[in-house]
C-alpha cells in the first residue's frame, strides 16, 4: 500500500493496484524505453485492458507500447467516480483543493526530465516541445492552485451580489454556485498529452468535482506515467481522478444529468459526439474544443524591420513550426497588406529555412515529425487540397530529408509556407485546418472591411493575432474579430521583447472559440469553473440568505470563515 499527503495535513491510502512501483519508473528515466502495457486507473485500482492499439515512436517508427480499455466496466467507473471521488472532492474548501493543485504542480515538475523524455520519443516533439506541454500541465496547475487558495475556505461560491427583490430591503435574491454531483470525462487530442490532460483537471478538481481522463490513445506514455506519479503520490483524493488508456468505449452511455464531458479534438469527433443521446436526452453537459484556423494580421501601418514587424514575423514562424504546427492554436492564414506581401514571403522564408527538421532525439534538431502515421498521411492530403487555390513559395509538400532517422522512416514533413493571390471566402484555406506546419500567406488592401470576411470564412477560431500600432486599425479589427475568436492577440512596439505568443494557452484567459473551434470555453480563471458548477438562484428573506450563505455585498456581513455550504 502506498500512501501520500494532499495538503501537507492528511494522507489518504492508495488502494493496492499493483502499479509498477518506483523499480518500473527507474528504469525507464531516461535510455530506451522498454515496450510496455499501459494500463487504466478505474474503481481504485489499475486495470490492463485488451483491444489494445500500438503506440510508436513517430520518428523511427518503433512500437512503444500498447494500450487498449477492453473488459473495463465504464458503468461501475463512472459510478465510482461520482459515489467516492465526489464526495471526499467536496468535503474539502477551496483553498484545500488549491493546495493539492499545488502539491500536484510540484511534483509532476520534480520528475520534468523522464516526462520530457517520454514527449521527444511518442509525440515526437522536441524537448523544447516538450516542456511546452509539460510546463502548461504545471503552470496551468499552479495558476488554479493560487486561485483555489485565494478563494478560501469555502465549499461553494456567491456569484455577483444580491439583489433585493422587493420595495422594502427584506425581500431578497442571490445566486450561488454549486459543484455538481456527476463525473467529469475528459477526452484530449494527441498533441497535449500533458497539458490538455492537466488543464481539464486543474479545473474540475478545484471546482470539486472528480474526474474520468482519457488521453488520445497514440500518446497516451506521457499521461500514463503523469497518472502513475499521481496514484503513487496519494496527493488526490480516492476516487476523484481515474484513467483511461485506450479507447473511451460505451463510457459515454453511462452518463447522466449531472456529468459532463470536456472534449478536445478534430471537429468531425465532436460533431458525433454532440448527437450522443448522453447530452441529447440526458442533457449531461458538453464543452468541445475542435479545429481552428487562425490568422494573423498584419496591419497597414506596420514596416518591415520595425519591432512591431519583428514581432509579428516570430509569431507566424514559430506558431507554423513549434511541434511541427500540430497545436490548435497555431497559424494558418496570414493576412498581410498587398504592399508587403513580398517582404512577408522573403521574411517567413528566411525563418523556415532554419528550421532543421528531424529526429527530436538529436540535439541540432528544431523540428520533430507528425506524430501518427495518419496525422502524417491527413496533412499529405490536406496540402493538396489547399493547393488548389495556392502555390507554395517555400519548402517541398513532399520531400524531406530528416536528421538523425533511418532511411525511409518517420512521420515528417517539410514546413511549407503557401500563398494564395486572390483570396475568397470559398476558398478551401478558409474552410480546411491542416494540422502540420503548413500556413497560407495572403493579401488584402489593408481596410478592415475587406480582410474581416475572409476571416469570419474561418467560422470560428482559438485564437488569432492583429499586429499594428495604429489604434485606430486595431479598434475596428478587434470589433470586426472578436465575435468570431475566443482570444485575441494585439502585437504592438509597446509589448515586442515581452509578448506572449499567440499559441500559449493561458489560464488566467478563455480558451476556446466559437463555431469550427467548437463553441466551448476552458480555462479562463473563475469562468473555466463555471461548466463545473450549478448556478442556482435562492430567493427568501436576505436575513435568511445573509446569515446562512454570506453575502458579497458592499457593506454586508463577511462571508462565514469556513462555511459548509448548502446541506447534501
Ligand atoms: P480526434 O481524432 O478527434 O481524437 C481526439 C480524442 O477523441 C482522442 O482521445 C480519441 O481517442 C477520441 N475519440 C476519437 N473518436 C472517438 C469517438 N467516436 N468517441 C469518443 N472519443 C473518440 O482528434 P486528434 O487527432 O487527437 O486531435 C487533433 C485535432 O484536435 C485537431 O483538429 C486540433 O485542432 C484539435 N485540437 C483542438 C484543441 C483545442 O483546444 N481546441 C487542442 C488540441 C487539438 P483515441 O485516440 O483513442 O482514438
Amino acid at each position: 500500500m502506498g500512501g501520500g499527503s494532499y495538503h501537507g495535513a492528511e494522507r489518504f491510502e492508495v488502494p493496492d493496484s499493483g502499479n509498477p512501483g518506483p523499480a518500473t519508473v527507474s528504469s525507464r528515466a531516461g535510455g530506451k524505453i522498454p515496450m510496455m502495457t499501459l494500463r487504466s486507473f478505474v474503481l481504485g485500482s489499475w486495470v490492463e485492458g485488451s483491444h489494445r492499439a500500438t503506440l510508436f515512436n513517430p520518428s523511427t517508427e518503433e512500437p512503444l507500447a500498447e494500450a487498449g480499455t477492453g473488459g473495463i466496466d465504464f458503468a461501475a467507473a463512472a459510478d465510482h467516480a461520482r459515489r467516492v471521488g465526489g464526495p471526499a472532492l467536496r468535503s474539502m474548501t477551496f483553498a484545500e483543493r488549491g493546495e493539492m493543485l499545488r502539491a500536484l504542480s510540484r511534483m509532476i515538475y520534480a520528475h520534468r526530465d523522464e516526462l520530457l523524455a517520454l514527449g521527444i520519443a511518442n509525440v515526437g516533439n522536441t524537448r523544447s516541445d516538450s516542456k511546452f506541454d509539460l510546463d502548461g500541465a504545471t503552470g496551468t496547475l499552479s495558476s488554479y492552485a493560487e486561485l483555489g487558495i485565494s478563494l478560501g475556505n469555502r465549499k461553494f461560491l456567491l456569484d455577483g451580489e444580491g439583489i433585493s427583490l422587493g420595495r422594502g430591503a427584506k425581500l431578497w435574491g442571490q445566486h450561488i454556485l454549486t459543484p455538481r454531483t456527476g463525473v467529469a470525462v475528459h477526452i484530449n487530442a494527441f498533441n497535449f498529452p500533458a497539458w490538455g490532460m492537466m488543464e481539464k483537471a486543474a479545473v474540475a478538481l478545484l471546482a470539486g468535482v472528480p474526474i474520468l481522463s482519457k488521453p488520445a490513445t497514440s500518446t497516451a506514455l506521457v499521461a500514463h506515467r503523469i497518472m502513475e506519479l499521481i496514484v503513487e503520490s496519494g496527493l488526490v483524493p480516492p476516487g476523484a481522478f481515474s484513467f483511461l488508456a485506450g479507447s473511451v468505449g460505451p463510457l459515454l452511455d453511462h452518463l447522466g444529468p449531472q456529468d459532463s464531458l470536456a472534449f478536445t479534438g478534430s471537429s468531425t469527433t465532436a460533431a458525433l459526439l454532440r448527437s450522443h443521446p448522453a447530452f441529447v436526452e440526458r442533457a449531461a453537459r458538453i464543452n468541445m474544443e475542435a479545429d481552428s484556423l487562425n490568422c494573423a494580421l498584419l496591419g497597414h501601418d506596420v514596416e518591415p524591420g520595425s519591432e512591431t514587424w519583428n514581432l509579428f514575423i516570430g509569431d507566424v514562424a514559430r506558431e507554423m513550426t513549434q511541434k511541427a504546427g500540430q497545436k490548435c492554436t497555431a497559424v494558418r492564414r496570414i493576412y498581410v497588406p498587398a504592399g508587403k506581401l513580398a517582404a512577408t514571403r522573403e521574411a517567413l522564408a528566411e525563418r523556415l529555412g532554419d528550421v532543421r527538421v528531424g529526429n527530436p532525439a538529436e540535439n541540432e534538431v528544431t523540428m520533430g515529425p507528425l506524430t501518427t502515421r495518419d496525422q502524417h498521411r491527413d496533412v499529405r492530403e490536406g496540402v493538396e487540397k489547399l493547393l488548389k487555390d495556392s502555390r507554395v513559395v517555400w519548402g517541398d509538400p513532399k520531400k524531406v530529408s530528416p536528421i538523425g532517422v533511418p532511411e525511409g522512416k518517420g512521420f515528417f514533413q517539410s514546413p511549407l509556407l503557401l500563398e494564395c493571390e486572390n483570396p475568397t471566402p470559398a476558398d478551401s484555406i478558409h474552410n480546411l485546418e491542416v494540422f502540420g506546419p503548413v500556413a497560407t500567406l495572403m493579401p488584402y488592401d489593408g481596410r478592415v472591411a475587406s480582410v474581416a470576411p475572409l476571416v469570419a470564412a474561418g467560422t470560428g477560431s482559438l485564437v488569432s493575432s492583429i499586429y499594428s500600432d495604429d489604434l485606430e486599425f486595431v479598434g475596428t479589427s478587434v470589433a470586426a474579430l472578436a465575435p468570431y475568436h475566443g482570444r485575441l492577440v494585439l502585437g504592438s512596439n509597446k509589448i515586442a521583447g515581452q509578448s506572449i505568443p499567440p499559441g500559449a494557452v493561458l489560464p488566467q484567459l478563455v480558451h476556446g472559440g466559437p463555431g469550427r473551434a467548437g463553441g466551448g470555453e476552458e480555462l479562463g480563471g473563475m469562468r473555466g469553473l463555471q461548466f463545473y458548477f450549478q448556478r442556482t438562484a435562492l430567493q427568501g428573506a436576505k436575513v435568511v440568505i445573509e446569515k446562512v450563505f454570506g453575502s458579497e455585498t458592499p457593506g454586508a456581513p463577511p462571508l462565514p470563515a469556513d462555511n459548509e455550504g448548502p446541506a447534501r
